[in-house]
């Protein structure tokens, strides 16, 4: 069966029946039909919050199809309500982009997926859309503050950095020039389009706490500068609150079901190499509040992931791990040993053994957050018992609990040993995470920091660009804010051909962004696209649905 067979052999429980396992009053539930229902702000308790076991999904170094850590954390969340524990899994909501593009859909897969897999996948509960208004409205407020003669703030339009955004792999909006047609047609410009999930309202949505506080954030964007050079905010375009109102509902989370019934909580979808990468802060402090272990993704590699959710959300939303779960699999470190994608189906114990650096990579920099890993070996079926034991025996002897995870196989119960391996290790956990670097930290030692703890790198060297804008961020006031590393999935370093655990190497900062809505400063390693293109052969081409309204080929 292929994996939308599988989604769509399940008939989802009626939603009302999710909530009642979280305790969530029936008439708190905003129904978008008979599975999914969006869950009111109020229900986040703090004080029940605090008593929560999350655990963070984070992963090894990842191939181009991902290593599992959304199969892992659906299958860990259906193995602990097996054994009665009160858990919810708390995960990203997919983009457009990548379903139509190379990766299909973001669901989790085989066994170990959340329905109804074929709405989130697509417009689910509409908050992409919703984001990509409050997102354009802000374009359109800048566009006519540039045309207007008697409300003119003075926008040089040949410094706004605020760009459209669109949900879909269109790169041919990568680079545009706006505003064509004459006078009434605005003042010409180079502009583009960013995909929605890189969009900072994105970000924004999954770090707010309130309403109130995402009125404040998108009043905080800043633009672009005046003529002068002085910088200009979305609030001197009286933009927030219009914004807000767009996102009132996006930013209440959505409640699903896992195909064992489990409860899930899906929102917000920043992606991982230029954003932030996990999914909302409310949404995560509710599973928090409604249960007693709540498992959540970030993505993709821990270099990445991990490093951005505990530095940027954790720190931000006062919460802590009590356990961290790495995903590995086999045909990766065969990937990190010197095999080909083509290869990795087949037994190779060496390869493997060579491509182990990665696992510990990923370990030593896991460590420096001071909160216990279990490593879950995600089993593919051309896995042999050969390689399972190679890297059993290696985590053993660095003193690391090993689970090897059925997950897509076999649903919850091929996850029972890693969830009974999670469960001692977060009882095992009395501290709070220990962050890579302070707040009042300059940038440059931020990121340094975060190169040589979390990559195993050196140092990290700057444009000219990047220091010249870095200059002007830190005289702006900005030097207090955290940073959200764009960099490479692919690669521990910012070359994505440097697989498997390279050393010796140095981070080149190309140029920063800042997004003082969201709160962070982005460091921009290389060339990183917010606005990807599809591939060759897109997946696009094989959706398709027949005259029963039967959806296929979205995996
Ligand atoms: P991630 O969240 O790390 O990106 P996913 O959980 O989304 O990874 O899985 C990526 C892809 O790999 C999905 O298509 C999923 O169905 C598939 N997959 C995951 N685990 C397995 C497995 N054990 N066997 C076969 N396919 C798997
Ligand atoms: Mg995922």
């Amino acid at each position: 069966m292929t994996e939308i067979q599988i989604a769509q052999s399940v008939t989802p429980k009626h939603i009302r029946e999710i909530a009642e396992k979280l305790a969530i009053p029936e008439e708190k539930l905003e129904y978008y039909g008979n599975d999914k229902a969006k869950i009111p702000l109020d229900l986040i308790d703090e004080e029940k919050v605090k008593s929560n076991n999350l655990i963070l999904v984070t992963a090894i170094t990842p191939t181009p199809p991902g290593e599992g850590k959304t199969t892992t954390s659906i299958g860990l969340v259906d193995a602990l309500n097996i054994l009665n524990k009160k858990a919810a899994v708390v995960i990203r909501e997919p983009s457009l982009g990548p379903v139509f593009g190379i990766k299909g859909g973001a669901a989790g897969g085989g066994w170990s997926q959340v329905i109804p897999m074929v709405d989130i996948n697509l417009h689910f509960t509409g908050d992409f859309h919703a984001i990509e208004k409050a997102n354009n409205l802000l374009s359109a407020l800048i566009e006519n503050n540039i045309q207007s003669k008697s409300r003119s703030l003075g926008i040089d339009h040949r410094t706004v950095t605020w760009k459209r955004c669109m949900d879909m792999n269109d790169r041919g909006l990568r680079n545009i020039v706006a505003a064509l047609g004459g006078k009434a047609g605005g003042v010409p410009r180079e502009t583009g389009f960013n995909i929605t999930a890189a969009s900072e309202i994105m970000a924004i949505l999954c770090l707010a706490t309130d309403l109130e506080d995402l009125k404040e954030r998108c009043g905080n964007i800043y633009v672009g500068d005046t003529w002068e050079g002085k910088p200009v905010f979305a609030k001197d375009l009286n933009a927030e609150g219009a914004m807000a109102v767009l996102l009132k509902d996006a930013i209440k989370p959505n409640l699903v079901q896992t195909l064992e019934g489990s409860p899930a909580i899906i929102h917000g979808g920043p992606f991982a190499n230029i954003a932030q990468g996990t999914n909302s802060i409310v949404a995560t402090k509710m599973g928090m509040a409604l249960s007693d272990y709540t498992i959540t993704e970030a993505g993709f590699g821990s270099d990445l992931g991990a490093e951005k959710f505990m530095n940027i959300k954790c720190r931000a939303a006062g919460i802590s791990p009590k356990t961290i779960v790495l995903v590995a699999t086999i045909r990766a470190l065969k990937y990190h040993g010197g095999k080909s994608l083509k290869e990795i189906t087949q037994e190779d114990v060496e390869a493997l053994r060579n491509g182990l650096p990665n696992l510990d990579g990923h370990i030593a920099g896991l460590k420096s957050f001071g909160i216990p890993i279990v490593v879950s070996i995600n089993a593919f079926k051309s896995d042999t018992e050969a390689e399972m034991k190679v890297v059993e025996e290696h985590c053993k002897k660095s003193g690391i609990p090993v689970a090897l995870s059925y997950g897509w196989e076999k649903g919850g119960k091929g996850c029972l040993d890693l969830a009974e391996k999670v469960i001692a290790s977060a009882n095992s956990c009395a501290t709070q995470f220990n962050t890579t670097y302070n707040l009042d930290d300059s940038i440059h030692a931020k990121m340094e920091k975060i190169c040589q703890t979390v990559y195993g790198g050196k140092k990290v060297v700057l444009s000219d660009m990047a220091k010249s804008q870095l200059r002007r961020f830190e005289t702006m006031g900005f030097g207090n804010l955290p940073v959200c590393m764009a960099k490479t999935e692919k690669s521990f370093s910012d070359d994505q051909k440097r697989i498997g655990r390279p050393m010796h190497f140095d981070i080149q900062i190309r140029e920063f962004e800042i997004a003082t809505g969201a709160g962070f400063i982005v460091p921009i390693a290389g060339n990183m696209l917010r606005m990807p293109g599809l591939p060759a052969t897109p997946a696009a081409e094989r959706i398709s649905i027949d005259k029963n309204g039967v959806v296929e080929g979205l995996f």
